[in-house]
């Protein structure tokens, strides 16, 4: 099978890759075209997988479809944004039809739940690797920045954190996957659930946000960089699932909450008087600390006295 055949049979044909809405044309010419409303701005964010780096080799294409663009797709909920679609460049070692019609599938779930559309790429020959590159809208000045925390600000999460990190050993193959809580734990990593509904709940509302990737002390150290201020986060505060708790134990658990990667909820600020409309609204919102004046992250206890910070998560650059 040639590449032309291969996009046509894997990746054109897919129900993720119709047009419509504000995809005016995807896959098939030089490049697609997309329509933003007068109003509002365009929303892009890529990232990379790599194999043996980002995900286990082999694993499990499906779920690696659905990873991929879970993965991509909540920066677009960090901002805020709408989503509109995404790209996909997809490097391969060879054409396995198995694996590219299951890759395909859990692309294609994914797309469905976030309402993105498949609207081009690129496909080449060589280590598998992935980079997706989503697109959003929002609208004009409305777009959740991580620059905007102000000290008396709550800080926030949409989720109980460090489930997927909790999943690591499991991933690795370090540890049986033969339990309820292992079975939960490993949805969580291979398949996040994007917040975007939250993202588009707290236009307006929050001061600063992002998604967290690696790690909620690594991640809150980019608002309060960016912010110019210092996030106190209480420990005892920091949401943990039952089944990480009773799968890793509760030190283990709170390391991965604080340091582990992977999480891909939504961490924001919020005034005080935002909070109570979030509230009453039904949104998941997590009180885990505050903002206040100064620079870093703070672990703290219930007093406010500041704890040690053992594990500040992951840097691909860093050891
Ligand atoms: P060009 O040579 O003009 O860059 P290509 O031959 O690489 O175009 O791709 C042909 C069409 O197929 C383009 O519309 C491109 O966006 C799309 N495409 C290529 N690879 C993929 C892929 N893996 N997934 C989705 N669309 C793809
Ligand atoms: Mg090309």
């Amino acid at each position: 099978m040639g590449e032309f055949e291969l996009i046509r049979h894997y990746f054109a044909a897919a129900a993720c890759a119709r047009v419509g809405g504000d995809v005016v044309l995807g896959i098939g010419d030089d490049c697609a075209l997309l329509t933003v409303p007068v109003g509002e701005q365009l929303v892009v964010s890529t990232d990379t997988l790599v194999a043996g780096v980002h995900f286990p080799e082999p694993s499990d294409p499906y779920l690696l479809g659905q990873r991929a663009l879970a993965v991509s797709t909540s920066d677009l909920a960090g901002m805020g944004a709408t989503p509109i679609g995404f790209t996909l460049a997809l490097t391969i070692p060879s054409v396995d039809s198995g694996w590219l019609a299951e890759f395909a599938r859990g692309l294609d779930a994914m797309a469905a739940g976030c309402a993105m559309s498949l609207i081009g790429g690129d496909t080449t020959r060589g280590p598998l690797s992935m980079t997706l590159t989503v697109f959003g809208r929002v609208p004009v000045g409305e777009a959740l920045l991580r620059s905007g925390a102000q000290p008396g600000d709550l800080l926030c999460v949409g989720g109980a954190l460090g489930d997927a990190a909790g999943a690591l050993p499991i991933v690795l193959g370090e540890r049986d996957a033969d339990t309820v809580e292992a079975a939960t734990l490993l949805g969580r990593y291979w398949t996040p659930q994007p917040q975007l509904a939250l993202g588009q709940a707290l236009r307006g509302k929050a001061t600063a946000a992002l998604d967290i990737s690696d790690g909620l002390l690594a991640d809150c150290t980019h608002i309060a960089t960016a912010s110019s201020v210092s996030l106190a986060i209480e420990q005892s505060r920091v949401p943990l699932s039952d089944s990480l708790l009773r799968f890793a134990g509760a030190e283990q658990a709170l390391q991965c909450g604080l340091g582990g990667g992977d999480d891909y909820l939504l961490a924001f600020t919020l005034p005080a008087d935002a909070l109570s409309t979030m509230q009453s609204e039904g949104w998941p919102v997590h009180i885990i600390g505050h903002v206040e004046a100064g620079e870093g992250v703070r672990l703290v206890d219930a007093d406010g006295n500041s704890l040690n910070i053992a594990h500040r998560g992951y840097n691909h650059f860093t050891s």
